[in-house]
Parts: structure tokens; sequence; C-alpha cells
């Protein structure tokens, strides 16, 4: 028997994967060496343009516990630890969720679940072969070794895949061996902390606010009081000895000595751990050669990793590869992907990564030590007090820059872009845009005079969903969306004109596979919000 879909990890990447096929239809199965999940503190939230991706599956709202849709934040960001002064834009990229990674994977488990993905832990992969019908993957478990055949294999096994190694991918970049990042969860004396900003005022040196990188001549500093927990303070330097010594809070205590110059009386952590209490040293920056092997995909950080000391979370990255990913690939065993669908994931995907690894790389750049990069950041910082500077590295460090390829004019602005959220009025009352992709479908939005884009069409299919609504908004007045909220088609006419309709047709072709007369008006999506599955 041939599975459709072999996920190699059941990290937060692979799951948010899982769930995406299975809301398209397909039942993967997730393979994940472990037991039970990790409780390595790794992430400690999300950054960026994924907390919307995840805002459109109603994923936040199991994330922050809050039925709020997430905000942004429109007062004050860091780039290469100096200061966005996000009050001087309009429409701020920088969305934070603040939940640690073993819930994020908690959450995605549960979800995985609920739509009927079979997740077998302590269950590793450990070898494979393709064929012309299938990939052959062995498979280590506690009952003994077995074999699995599967029209596709993703790797979603982080930095160090096994399956990017088997397919013989080679990950090209830098190690870069001159910093090291210390860590720890502490307890801080209670009255530095400013009760109104929760900026720690440091005694001799001033006041460090929250979650931004500092940086010194002679390192970073950093304090993050995450919510419910110890704060975690770090400290990044350069050049430091090699050492085989455990990590210890006296060390970290010592190197913040070394870049603020002034003491720091951290405690032991109290509360619930695990806590972390870390050194790393050195950082990997590499992309893979191929995100593809035949019928092997690669996603997250098994596709690209990159120093998180120069920011860009890889959550961000990783969790868009996936939901970039899934449906493609669902439309692929379906039999109904079009020409050159599946392609597009690396090309797509690559050029994202690219961007990311960019950013952290610029970033890198700027908090290094020493008089010359004080002289470059002192350049940069007259550059921020400009808004467009400000809005494009804030678009940059949240990967809200991505603009695919779709195809065609692309004369509307949001074509290519993530749509943004709207607030709709629908025969059945108001509606997010946000709370009408959570089906992770293709989508019509038809705000046009007369709302007779379908009819026009003569669409009768029901791949793709079409609402008709109306919105405060003066544009657009029609969007095409893919189920990865991407714009694949925008009108900004009341009543778009024929070579508008030919383009909106071209769209539905190229992406969905959808021919002149085949797509079928749904009642339902017509006069109705969609359940949520
Ligand atoms: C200290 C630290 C802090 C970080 N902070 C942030 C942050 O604040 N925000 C953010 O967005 N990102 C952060 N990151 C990055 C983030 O943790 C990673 O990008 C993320 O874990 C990648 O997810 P993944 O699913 O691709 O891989 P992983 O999380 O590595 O998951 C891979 C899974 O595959 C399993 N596996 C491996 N090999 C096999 C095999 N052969 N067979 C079966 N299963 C296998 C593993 O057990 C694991 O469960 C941080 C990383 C670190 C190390």
């Amino acid at each position: 028997m041939i599975t459709d879909v072999v996920i190699a990890g059941g990290g937060p990447n692979g799951l948010m994967l899982a769930c995406e096929l299975s809301l398209a239809g397909v039942r993967p199965v997730v393979l994940e060496r472990l037991p039970e999940p990790s409780e390595e503190p790794k992430a400690n939230g999300l950054l960026g343009q994924v907390v919307k991706m995840l805002d459109r599956r109603g994923l936040c709202e199991r994330l922050s516990g809050s039925p709020e849709p997430p905000q942004p934040n429109s007062t004050y960001f860091m780039f290469g630890a100096m200061g966005l002064d996000l009050s001087l834009l309009e429409d701020s990229p920088i969305y934070a969720l603040p939940v640690p990674q073993r819930r994020i994977v908690q959450v995605l488990q549960e979800r995985a679940i609920e739509l009927g993905v079979e997740i077998r832990r302590g269950h590793e992969v450990v070898g494979l072969s393709q064929d012309d019908d299938a990939v052959t993957i062995d498979v280590a478990s506690p009952g003994g070794a077995y074999h699995l055949r599967a029209r596709h294999l993703i790797g979603a096994d982080g930095a160090h895949s096994t399956t990017r190694k088997l397919s013989g991918i080679g990950f090209p970049g830098i190690t870069y061996d001159r910093m090291t990042v210390r860590s720890a969860h502490a307890t801080v004396p209670a009255d530095w902390v400013d009760p109104a900003t929760g900026a720690l005022n440091v005694p001799g040196y001033g006041a460090v606010s929250p979650f931004m990188p500092h940086r010194t001549e002679r390192g970073g500093f950093s304090y993050a009081p995450m919510p419910g927990h110890p704060p975690l303070v770090s400290t990044t330097e350069w050049d430091q000895p090699t050492t085989d010594a455990p990590m210890s809070l006296d060390e970290l205590r010592a190197s913040i000595r070394r870049v603020l110059g002034v003491d720091v009386p951290l405690g032991p952590p109290d509360g619930q751990g695990p806590h972390a209490l870390r050194r790393l040293t050195g950082g990997n920056t590499r992309v893979a050669e191929r995100f593809a092997d035949g019928r092997v995909f690669l996603i997250g950080d098994a596709a690209h990793v990159y120093a998180a000391t120069g920011g860009g979370p890889g959550l961000n990255l990783g969790l868009q590869d996936a939901v970039n990913l899934g449906w493609k690939l669902a439309a692929e065993i379906r039999g109904s992907a079009p020409s050159g669908l599946l392609n597009s994931y690396e090309t797509e995907r690559r050029s994202a990564a690219q961007r990311m690894v960019l950013n952290a790389q610029a970033q890198a750049a700027l908090i290094a030590p020493g008089s010359d990069v004080t002289g470059l950041r002192e350049v940069f910082t007259e550059l921020l007090r400009d808004p467009s500077t400000v809005q494009r590295l804030a678009e940059l460090t949240a990967g809200a820059d991505v603009r695919y390829a779709m195809g065609g004019r692309e004369a509307h602005p949001l074509v290519g872009r993530f749509a943004p959220d709207m607030e709709l009025h629908t025969p059945a009352g108001p509606v997010r845009l946000a709370e009408l992709t959570r089906t992770a479908r293709p989508l019509l939005l038809d705000l046009t005079e007369g709302a007779s884009l379908a009819e026009t069409l003569a669409l009768r299919h029901d791949q793709v969903d079409i609402v008709a609504a109306r919105s405060q908004a003066p544009a657009p007045t029609a969007l095409l969306l893919r189920p990865d909220c991407y714009v694949a088609w925008a009108s900004a006419s009341p009543r778009p004109d024929p070579m508008e309709i030919e383009t909106l047709r071209a769209a539905l072709q190229r992406w969905f596979g959808v021919a002149e007369g085949t797509v079928r008006v749904s009642g339902q999506a017509r006069s109705r919000r969609p359940e949520h599955r």
C-alpha cells in the first residue's frame, strides 16, 4: 500500500504541514523519533507575518487564549539593536505572539489529531530510496524496523535533517564561530523593574527595554520577561575562550559585567521549569541547495537555518513553508494541480529564505563589536528618522515584504502579496477575511457592484469558494486568494472590465487548474460564514 504523504519530524513545521494537508483532504503520517514532545527551551514566541498567517487558520486564538484578532506593535521595535520608531508608520507589520515552542507544538499536535492525522512517536526515519512510483522509507521504531511506501516524503526533521542528508542535498552556507551567546532564565531584583514600561533599570548603565537587544562596543545584552515565566537574560560576546565547563549563572553574571560594565545580581529562576541555562558558540547560516529532490521536499530548519542573534526568528519562515507547500502537494495528490504548481514551492520559499538570511546577516553585522561598527550605526540611526526606511526594515524583519510572481500583468499592488485582513459584511452578518480562510481553500471575494463575477465567469466547480460581500474600505473590489492567503488576482474596479475578467480567468487556471465553465457557485459559500473545521 502506498501512503500519500509521510512527514519526517513532528516539530512545529511538520505538524503545521500535517494540519494543512488534512484541511486539503490528504491525511499524512507523521514519523517523530522522540517518544514525547521535546522539553528543550527553544522559541520564546512568534514574530512577524506568521502571526497573521496563524490567525487565518484560527490558531492564534488557541495560542494566545484570546478571541481578539492579533494587533500590530505600533510603538517601538529593534533592527540590529537600533530603535525602530513604529509610531511613524501607518501600518506596522510587526506582530508578536509570546508563546513558548513547546506550547506551539502542543497546540499544533492537538489540531493535527483533531483533523485525523496519524502521529507515530518513537518512529525514526533511518533510510530512504525513490523509484518512479514512490519513496520507500526505512523506519526504526520500538516495535522493530519496518518500511513505508509514500508518494511523497517531507523532511521536517530539523537542522540536522536525516531526510536532507539521505537525499544527497547539500547545505551550503557559513559557520560563524566567533560569537558566543549565553542565556538563562533567572530572577532580577524586583525593584529594578519599571512597572510602567517593564524596562530593567540597571544602576550605572541605564534602562534596558524588555525584549530589545542592547549593544555596547563589547557585546550585546537582552532581557525578556516572558509572561508567567522568569525572565530570559542573554549576552552575546565575540572571540571568547573555548571551554567544556558546564554553563552556570556565575558565567552569565561575569559576561554581563564585561558587556555592560556593571553587575546585575541574577538569582536562580523560580517557578516550574524547564529553565534555560545555555552557552551557544557559533551559528550556522545555511540554505539547502535544493528544497526538493524528486518525491522528497524539505521545509523549516531542514531547508534553512540562520544565526538567531541577527533577528528574524526561524518559525516565521518555517511555518509559512508548511502553508505554502500544503495546498500545492494536496492538489498534486488529487491530480488537480496545474503544471508547475509544485515547483513554485521552491521558487517562492527559497526567495523568502534568502531574504530572511539577508536580514539576519545584516543585523548580525550591525551588532558586532568595535568602533567602526559604532560609526556605521550612527549613519543608520540618521537614516532611521525617515519613515520609509523604518517601514522597509520593519517589513524585512517581519518577512512582510515577500511578493510572489503571480504571472500576468500584476496590475494591482496587492497581487503577489499576503492578503490584508478586512472587515466584511455578508448576508449572514459581519465577518473578517481572516475567518473566511480557515478552511484553507481558494477564495474569490467579490465586493463588486452586483457581485456578479461568478456569473460572468460561469463558475461551477467546488474548487473555489466564492463569497459575495460588502466592505467599507474603498479598495480592492475583488480578490482571488490562494489557500496560503497570497493574492493571485485583484481588482479595484467597481465593475471589472473584460481585460480584468480575462486575467482572473487566467489566474484561476494557473493556480487551481480551473478551466472556464467548471467552477460552481456554492450557495452556502455565498450566503453564510464557512464553518470552522
Ligand atoms: C535557542 C533557540 C531559540 C529560538 N528562538 C526562536 C524564537 O524565539 N522564535 C522562532 O520563531 N524561532 C526560534 N528558534 C528557531 C526555532 O526553534 C526553529 O526554527 C524550529 O524549531 C524549527 O522547527 P522544525 O519543525 O523545522 O524543526 P525542529 O523543531 O528541529 O523539529 C524537528 C523534529 O524532527 C524530529 N526528527 C529529527 N530527525 C528525525 C528522523 N530521522 N525521523 C523522525 N523524526 C526526526 C525531531 O525529534 C524534532 O521533533 C530558536 C531556536 C533555538 C535553538
